[in-house]
Formats: structure tokens, sequence, C-alpha cells
């Protein structure tokens, strides 16, 4: 196959070959757009490389064959003498991983052409800059030199040319700079910097495919979910230069706000110099409606790109740009990164400007998001003592001990604490600590910093850019306006949505998004409206698409109460359990304890009434819809005192002689019921089989509820479910007595109950034997978190805690299959026992009530493999209806 491709041959579509870098300025090449001229290698050299250490054979000639191209094109040879075409060697993956790879400038560069550089552009100051920067940069990522080592051989000539800033330094201070950095490559790499133009390319290019595995790539993916076999793009583009004077610079843009979704002239720009001096955030850049005065003819030209660009891509683009000697040229665009609130806001709006459908809107946001949208912020009226203000980078509210250094956010977060990390500004190597942090807060760069573009893509709360804060690392300070001193472990709270930087806790409130699902708040005008306003709008494009229905997992009035307002259409789960504790554990007790049938009966007798009154509250509020109830599923011993606890109360009392009876027995029944493995053992139909009337106590009250509903004319519709069955016989007996039981309600009540009875399959024999399971139960309901521990033989209570951090760091799994359903393993059963179900029983009702039921992912999977409806807790109804109607575009 082709390994590389001319920017005039790719386009936007090709992704996962030419990397997102390399696709899309080969979609610029041909919309006509100033993209300077260059070619991309293909992911797959690149796969080739990383598996056997070798570049692929024909590479060599294809990349001579586009170099040669590119150089006629360009009238000039790589790194020719008198007149030098140099060249960007840059990643490009198919994700954007901003900072997590390598880039070098300037190749081409040598004791020679440096020379002829200068001659071409008149410019002797700017050729030797060029030299030292390709040396700096080359050493450090080609070679693996320090790059401190450069860095303060740097500072050593501003020093002793008591200067502040580098384009202070001349051109004989620049090579005499560029004689101390050969210096520092054969001394540290040992070997000259090479002068031969191709070896520089070629090591570059060999370089960029080694960073893909470098240890903060593999961080960064592992924490984004980005597979790890994706490989990179290579893009090799000439060189444009904006740092040849005052008319030169460079830039970032976006075509609108990432925060707000606001359209409007968004960007930093900065005089005089090249573009990676803007994206570290290391010079303060100028916002970029000041390049109207700097160069109106750019300014123009590149208003009007941005609007090409939005039409084409029919989205929010941000851009990368140079302007040489009033030049413009375009080096990079993609469909950039926004916040989830200016997500939802854009998506409207392209709708409202008729570029895109509903259903392309669905596409536009996701469930994740609109999760963080539902977070707690900052209550605006409490008294607080805001201190700064910086860009508002990431939006959330963020508490915690102020840290200053990313080892120590790490430890401190690992002992419990929270932590903001706060720091001048972020590189690639604070990584660990921002994903330890709460929030992060920096003192310098815009919105188009590492740490704004790093904490946007994490979902992580950032302020950054406040530059009244005087931020001292090496002192673990900083200092606030008014000279106040915030020392590390001072707690600090950070607004990512307004830039507010205060001290001390904050206090929070609920999230206008959740104000709106519970009905306290409605469409307007203020700014929080706006984004209530796109959710309500987005919410009803996926409540058209979506098939699936949304059931919660809700045990009491008030959690059906919130489901109902937050769109729920029915309970997936009520787990009695719940009902059981509390001041009726003592009851639950006796039930356990009785000795005879009489005490036994007497103990369910007292609890039949209580349970009904549950009934009759959850019937009401779910009124209309229906509300699946659960028999009483877990082992009993849970609801009987601690063993160890028990003994010692005991032990105490027989050694001071006191009555100690009832202990006793109750410590003899916990011994009884102990087992070694409660998970696998007495729980489930099992308990409904072997505690005779514990099952029937259950139907009665909820047929009793129904009935009674109905009388008061309500529309009770329960659904009788039976857990953790294994085979159909033990479904049969629980059924026969529960028709019986609800026979005698319905003649004692004189009504028409219609109670569905149905099961969980939460069990791989289940699974396995749901067409016979199925001609006992009306419906049936995943319960994915037991079969996931039973299809893995994962304990769901201990494993997420012990090795499952080595299995994802192992690359075993990317999520915990307790989070995403396992679709090959679990999944592949949920189907077969769907297609065996229905088999059976073509009108079979379908569902899913594990955790899995609101997480994005397993939503679109419970979509295609056909069920009903998916049931989760209430707060992320609104997630699984956003995701369902998305699943079904
Ligand atoms: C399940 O196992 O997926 C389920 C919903 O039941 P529980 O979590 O109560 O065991
Ligand atoms: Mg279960």
């Amino acid at each position: 196959a082709k390994l590389v491709y001319d920017f005039t041959e790719g386009n936007k579509d090709l992704k996962d070959l030419l990397g997102g870098k390399g696709a899309n300025l080969a979609e610029m090449t041909n919309l006509g757009l100033p993209v300077p001229p260059g070619f991309t290698i293909t992911t797959e050299a690149c796969k080739v490389y990383l598996d056997s250490g070798e570049e692929p054979a024909a590479l060599r000639d294809e990349v001579s064959a586009h170099l040669v191209a590119l150089e006629d094109k360009m009238g000039k040879k790589l790194g020719q003498a008198d007149n030098p075409l140099l060249v960007s060697v840059r990643s490009g993956a198919k994700f954007s991983m901003p900072g997590m790879m390598d880039t070098v400038l300037n190749i081409g560069l040598s004791d020679r052409s440096v020379k002829g550089l200068a001659e071409q552009a008149g410019d002797e100051r700017f050729a030797w800059d060029s030299y030292r920067r390709l040396i700096q940069m080359f050493g450090k990522t080609v070679l693996g030199v320090e790059g401190d080592l450069f860095e303060e051989a740097l500072e050593a000539a501003k020093a002793a040319k008591k200067v502040t800033v580098d384009t202070e330094l001349e051109a004989a201070d620049l090579k005499k700079l560029v004689t101390k950095f050969k210096k520092i490559v054969k001394t540290e790499a040992g070997r000259d910097f090479p002068q031969d133009p191709r070896e520089q390319m070629d090591l570059a290019i060999k370089a960029v495919f080694d960073s893909w595995n470098g240890d903060r790539a593999k961080l960064y993916r592992r924490q984004e979910r980005i597979p790890h076999d994706l490989g990179t793009a290579v893009n090799v583009c000439s060189m444009v230069f904006g740092n040849l004077g005052p008319d030169s610079g460079t830039g970032v843009a976006f075509t609108r706000d990432p925060a707000s979704g606001h359209q409007g002239v968004y960007g930093d720009y900065l005089q005089n110099a090249q573009g990676e001096d803007v994206v570290a955030g290391i010079r303060n850049t100028v916002p970029l409606a000041e390049l109207e005065q700097i160069d109106k003819k750019s300014y123009d030209q590149l208003m009007q790109i941005m609007e090409t660009l939005e039409n084409h891509y029919k989205d929010l683009c941000d851009i990368e740009f140079t302007i040489e000697r009033g030049q413009l040229w375009m080096l990079q665009t993609r469909v950039g990164k926004r916040t989830a609130g200016a997500a939802f806001r854009i998506a409207t709006q392209l709708v409202d400007q008729g570029l895109i459908d509903e259903t392309e809107a669905l596409q536009r946001v996701n469930g994740a998001q609109l999760a963080q949208l539902m977070f707690p912020r900052f209550d605006e009226d409490a008294k607080v003592e805001k201190v700064g203000r910086g860009i508002a980078a990431s939006p959330g509210a963020a508490v915690g001990k102020a840290v200053f250094d990313s080892y120590t956010a790490v430890k401190w977060s690992r002992s419990g604490e929270k932590v903001i990390l706060v720091r001048r500004e972020t590189n690639p190597d604070d990584l660990d600590g921002m994903i330890a942090a709460e929030g992060i807060l920096t003192s310098r760069g815009g919105k188009t910093s590492h740490a704004a573009v790093v904490a946007r893509g994490m979902g992580k709360t950032c302020v950054c850019g406040a530059e009244e804060l005087e931020v001292d690392t090496k002192r673990r300070r900083m200092t606030v306006p008014g000279g106040h001193v915030v020392e590390e472990g001072d707690i600090i709270s950070i607004d990512g949505s307004s830039g507010k930087v205060y001290l001390g806790e904050v206090p929070v409130v609920p999230s206008p998004v959740v104000e709106y699902f519970e009905g306290r708040m409605h469409a307007g005008a203020n700014d929080a409206d706006e984004l209530v306003e796109a959710v309500h709008r987005i919410m009803a494009f996926a409540d058209r698409k979506r098939r699936l229905r949304v059931r919660a997992n809700a045990d009491n009035a008030e959690d059906a109460n919130r489901a109902r307002r937050f769109g729920a259409q029915g309970i997936g789960l009520c787990r009695t359990e719940h009902m059981f504790l509390g001041d009726r554990r003592e009851l639950v007790e006796r039930l356990i304890l009785a000795d005879t049938d009489a005490e036994r009966e007497e103990s369910l007798k007292e609890l039949l009434p209580l349970q009904k009154q549950d009934f009759v509250e959850l019937f009401s509020a779910m009124d209309g819809l229906p509300v699946t109830v659960r028999l009483l599923d877990p082992p009993l011993h849970e609801f009987l005192p601690d063993i160890t606890e028990l003994s010692v109360r005991v032990a105490l009392a027989e050694s001071r002689k006191d009555p100690h009876e009832n202990e006793l027995r109750l410590l003899q029944a916990v011994h009884r019921l102990h087992e070694q493995n409660p998970m696998l053992g007495l729980r489930g139909v099992r308990l409904g089989l072997v505690i005779p009337g514990l099952f029937t106590m259950q139907v009665r009250a909820i047929a009793e509820a129904a009935a009674e509903r109905k009388n008061a004319k309500g529309d009770p519709r329960a659904e009788i479910m039976i857990p953790l069955v294994g085979t159909v016989q033990e479904l049969e007996i629980v059924r026969e007595e529960a028709d019986q039981v609800i026979a005698e309600v319905e003649a004692a009540t004189g009504t028409q109950l219609k109670l569905a009875i149905g099961t969980m399959i939460e069990l791989p024999r289940a699974a396995l034997t749901a067409g016979q399971i199925a001609e006992a139960a009306e419906f049936f309901s995943f319960g994915t978190n037991d079969l996931t521990q039973t299809v893995w033989g994962f304990s769901r209570d201990d494993v997420e805690a012990s090795f499952f951090t080595a299995y994802l760091e192992k690359g075993i799994f990317g999520v915990s299959p307790f989070e995403t359903i396992d679709k090959d393993g679990v999944g592949s059963l949920v189907s077969a026992a769907v297609k065996a179900g229905r088999e059976t029983r073509p009108d079979l009702k379908l569902g899913v009530c594990g955790e899995h039921g609101g997480d994005p992912e397993s939503v679109h999977f419970f979509h295609e493999v056909g069920l009903d409806y998916v049931s989760c807790s209430p707060f992320r109804i609104p997630v699984a209806r956003l995701e369902a109607g998305r699943a079904a575009t």
C-alpha cells in the first residue's frame, strides 16, 4: 500500500490513515486555502515500524519521491546551501493528543545552509535563531538530550547580555549559542548534530514514530481511552516563518468560543514568533481581535477562511496559522474541542443556521458531557474572598488544597486529599498531577495553552492565565493581590466557568441543568438559561428519536418522583431489601431467627402492612407507569449484626456474668447463616424457596397495594421480578405460589390486577437456558452486575479496588467491565438470551437494570441487541435518554 500521501492527495475522511492533522491539511489544500506544501507518512508505516522495529522497506523511496516533488514545487532543495528548503516534521494521530508527541521544526538547517537562509531572508539574526531552535528541538526530541540544558544555556546567554527576552539576543549571540548547543549535543548524545539534511529528516521521522510509545503519550491515551495500536502519521511540511520580524507572527483561533459557543473572534496572536511559542504559553499573546490593527489584510483573509471552514466542516473549528511577512498560511485545522455546555449550544446554533439537522445535532453531544453539566457549581451568593480572575478554560467548581507541583498532587491525592494543581503554566510533564487534581490553576497562558487544552479534554476544571497571582513553584506558594500568601496545603476554590479564584472553600449549588430537569428552572434570557434552552431542545430531539424506553432504579417515592421529573418512564428495579432496613431490622431479625412456624408467621404478618404501604407510595408516585418490584435478593446475614462485633459482645457479657441469652442466640444464628461466598450462596430466589412465606408475603403486599390503588382510581402497573434464577424450575415453583396469592387478593378485593411475573437474567445458566426460562417469565431484566460478576468470575465488591488498576494498565481492558458492558463476553450472553427468550415468547418484555443501564456506551449496545428499555439510577436518566436517542440515529 501507498505509504506517503501528498497534501493534494488526501482528504478529511482519511483520518485513520493520515491522522487528524494530515487529513485536515489535505482537506484545506483541496479547498484552495493557503497551506504550505508537504506530504504525510501514513499511520500504517508507523504501525509496521512499531511492530517490527524497522521502517517498511518501501518507505525511504516513497519519501524520496515526495521530497523531490516538494523541492520541485518550492524551487529549492532540502538544506541546499545557498537557498535551503526547510521542513517541519510533526506527529499527527487519528485523535488529537495535544503536546504528547514530538515535533521538529526547521529541518534542513546546517552550518552551511544557515548562511544561505540568512541571505535568502535578508536577516542574519533570524537564520541563527532558527538554527539554534532546530538543534534544541532535535537534541531534545530526537537525540534525547535533557531539554533543561539548552534552556539553561539560553538563560545564561541572556544573563550575560543583561537582557530578558530572547528577541533581544543578536545574531552574534545566537551564533555563539549554536556552538554551545552543538557542544551540549556532542557531550550528552555522544554524537555530532547531523549536518546532512536528509539524515535530520529521517531521524526526526523515526523519533515521531517512537514518540507514540512515550510514557506521556501512553498515559494520555489511557486517560482518554484512545486505543494503543493506532500509531501516528507524520507530516512533513515546508516551513513558513512567523519569526521574520514584526510583520510576521503566529496564532491560534477558534471559529467560535469553545467555552460558550458564541460566535465571534476568539484566539490569540503572537507577533514575531514561531508556532510552539503560542501553544506552550511562553510569551504573552494578544487577543486575536488586535490582529486587525496589526495586519488588516491578513486579518480579513483569516476571517474569510474561518467562515469557509465553519461552513465546510459544519462545526466549530480550531486553527493554527502563521503570517510570514504579510502572507497568511494555514498550518492546521480540526473540529475543535469544546466544553460540555458549548457542545450543546453549538449543536442547536448550527441547527438554527441550517447547517445540520436534528439527527446530526445528536451526534455533536454525548451523555458524558450532559453528566458533566449536571455537576454542582459554586454558590454565587456565598460570602467569599475572590482573589483573582483568570480565563475560564474548562468549567466546573473545584475546591482543594493548593499544591505547586505534580509530584505532590499525585502523592496527596493518593492519600485521599483533594488538591488544586497551581502552576505558572503546565507542560506535558504535569499530566500525572493534572489527572490527580480536582482542578488546575495557572497564572500564564490563554485558552489554547497546554493547561487549558488538556483540562478541557479531561473534563477537568481549569482556570488559566490568572496573571495577578504570583506563583512561586520553588517556594511552593503563591502571592495574591494585596499580598496575602497562599501556602502549599491552603484551601482554594476555582471556578472554571467564570475564571474566578477564591480563598477557602466556597459552597456549591446545583447546576442549572439539574434545576431544569427538576422543573425549577425554565428557558429565559440569561447565560445559564441559554444552556438550559439548548439542553431542552437536544433532549427533545433525543426523545423523538429513541426506541429504547428509560426507567429508573428507585426504591422509594422520593427517588421515584425525581426519576419521573427527569423523564423516567417507569421503575425498572425496586430493590425491596432497602425496605428491610432501619427500624424494621428488628422485625427482620425475628423472622430470620424464628424457631417455629408460628413465630415466623407472626413476624411476616407484622412486615406485611409496612411493605404494602411502601408499595402504595411507590405505585402512586409512578401512577400509570410500570413498576418492577424485585423480591428479596441479598443473603440474610446482611440483615444481622456483624459476626465479630457480636462475638465480642457475647464474650464480654459472659466474662461479666451478665445475662446474654438473646445475644447468644443471635450469635448462633449468625454463625449458622455465615457463608464463605455469600454472593454465591443463599440469596435471590433461593431465599424464597427455603424460607416459607417470605416471597408470598412480598407478593401479597404488592397485590394488596395494587388493589388499593386501583380501588382509589389509580393506575398501578406493578410487575413482580424474581432475582437470581438459574433454572426454570425455580421460577415455576415461585410463580405458582405467587399466582395463587394474587388470585386470593383479587378475589378478596374484587379487582383484576394483571400483575406480570418475570425474572432477572443475571446468572450464566439463566442466559444459556433463556428459551426455557421464558416459558415461565413474562419479562426478563438483565442484571448485568451479577452477570458480569459470574461470567468473569470477578467479585463485584472486591476487584475494582484490588487488581483492576493493573489490568487497566496492562491494557487487558480499557474500562472496567462493571462500568461498560463487556460486549464480547457478557454482551454475547445477553444477545443470545434475547434471541432465545423471544423465540419462546415473542412478546417477552426485555430490559436491563444493572449499572450498565446508565452507561453511554452500554446503552448503545442495549439498543442494538433490541431491548425494550434500560433502567438506571435517577440522576443518570437524562444521560440514558440522550444516549438512547443517539443510538437510534
Ligand atoms: C444486577 O445484578 O445487575 C442487579 C441489578 O441486581 P443487584 O445489583 O441488586 O444485584
Ligand atoms: Mg443482581
